[in-house]
């Protein structure tokens, strides 16, 4: 029998911590200021307070945490409310989409890993390969939007899993951003696709610099519906 992994939706004001303190600490070393912007402090004008000079780390930090409880306290039942959502969303649809995945991946079978989806409040959602996490909004007003980005995690990490095996060269860290694009691009293809948008309603939004890589891979995908050939091509 074929094991499908079943996500598990958790609450956690310890990973939406994490993950500000991740990005907030990135900023040390690449100029971040633009995300930073769109994902933390424009929905959340009061941490603009951390762009203050001279705050140590241990301060910021804890505004941050003082923050994400002020916030929870607030809206505590509305994230409860919009996980359950989610939760009953993707549960309608991921018998389609895991008979969709097995089609397309050859029946390749899950990688291990946790399985975890932590709501955010954040603008980002960051996925983690290694344990199979990954967040994603609590709420959007957009139907379908969210239950999009968890096919969207989960294709990632069988992806992955699955390029590796047939190709495990690309396991060095030099090639990551090739396959990263390549990842990504193929999710735009796969989710676009009439099948994919009639299950989920709802299309999904590539990054603007993958145009012209999805443009040929749509090419060699039409002209033979599968994946190790499209691989091939790509990375031959
Ligand atoms: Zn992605």
């Amino acid at each position: 029998m074929v094991n499908y992994p079943k996500v598990k939706f958790v609450i956690s004001k310890k990973k939406e911590l994490e993950t500000f303190l991740a990005f907030l600490n990135e900023s040390k070393y690449r100029d971040n200021k633009r995300e930073m912007n769109w994902a933390f402090y424009k929905p959340h004008p009061k941490l603009k307070i951390l762009k203050q000079k001279n705050l140590s780390s241990l301060e910021k930090k804890s505004i941050v945490v003082r923050y994400i409880n002020f916030y929870y306290r607030g809206n505590l039942e509305k994230i409860k409310k919009g996980v359950l959502k989610t939760k009953k969303d993707w549960q309608s649809k991921e018998k389609h989409f895991f008979n969709l995945v097995d089609e397309i991946f050859k029946n390749h079978s899950w990688p291990k890993g946790k399985y975890i989806a932590y709501p955010t409040i954040w603008g980002m959602y960051p996925r983690y390969l290694k344990d199979k996490t990954f967040q994603f909004p609590y709420h959007h007003k957009k139907k379908n939007f969210i239950s999009v980005i968890i096919a969207h995690e989960m294709l990632h990490f069988i992806f992955y899993d699955y390029l590796y095996k047939i190709f495990p060269k690309y396991k060095n860290p030099k090639c990551s951003f090739k396959i990263w694009n390549i990842s990504e691009s193929f999710n735009i293809l796969i989710q676009n696709s009439k099948e994919w948008v009639e299950i989920f309603s709802q299309r999904a939004m590539s990054y603007p610099e993958h145009k012209d890589l999805i443009n040929r891979m749509k090419r060699i995908f039409d002209k033979k519906q599968d994946i190790n050939y499209l691989l091939k091509d790509l990375l031959r």
